[in-house]
């Protein structure tokens, strides 16, 4: 039985259909954004366009380069969380929230879409596929979260994870070094 009930729309948001708990992420979070901002103006103040090849060995282009991809996250939209702005083409996400799911745990066909019998084939419009991709990247994470939630339910595993964000756990503590995005768009390109 869900305890869905007992969760706001901006906590259910947090809830990736997969997993994820988004509120550990620092899509979310914004933090990388801050410290972008913070090197920005550093560098601005230097007027780093001029002396970065006496400061760091660093050619006009290569900085100029570096300062778009700051702005790039300076300009990025703080994430409000899977149910919000998650990826809208994400089969798993369109497939709960379909079926009116915080997250895949409350589904009676999880064991078949996280070990289906087919090999994974890379394909992002796959549910199947995209749960193992996802679970790749995050060393299980989710699976591992999904299964607790089962258990536990919502409530008792937010609480939780919020003191555990609090104390610094961030999704970047369990994500992987495979390229499995690259790999499956090199795939569908082929
Ligand atoms: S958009 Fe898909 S992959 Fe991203 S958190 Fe939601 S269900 Fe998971
Ligand atoms: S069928 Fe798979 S993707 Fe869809 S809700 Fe169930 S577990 Fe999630």
């Amino acid at each position: 039985m869900s305890d869905k009930d007992k969760l706001s729309d901006e906590e259910v948001a947090l809830f990736g259909k997969c997993g994820i708990f988004c509120g550990a992420c620092d899509g979310h979070l914004g933090e990388a954004k801050s410290l972008a901002k913070r090197m920005y103006d550093i560098m601005e103040s230097l007027n780093f366009d001029d002396v970065g090849f006496f400061f760091l060995r660093t050619d006009p282009e290569s900085v100029e380069l570096f300062k778009k991809v700051l702005t790039n996250f300076i300009n990025s939209r703080n994430c409000r969380g899977c149910a919000i702005d998650g990826n809208p083409t994400c089969p798993i996400k369109i497939c709960a929230m379909e079926k009116g799911f915080v997250t895949c745990a409350e589904c009676e066909f999880l064991e078949e879409c996280i070990y289906p019998s087919k090999p994974n084939n890379w394909n992002l419009t796959s549910k199947e596929d995209f749960f193992k991709i996802i679970s790749i990247r995050y060393n299980n994470w989710n699976l591992n979260n999904l299964k607790e939630i089962k258990k536990n339910g919502y409530r008792k595993f937010l609480d939780k994870i919020v003191e555990k964000v609090k104390k610094g756990f961030r999704t970047g503590n369990v994500i992987s070094k495979e390229k499995v995005f690259r790999k499956a768009l090199e795939k569908m390109h082929r």
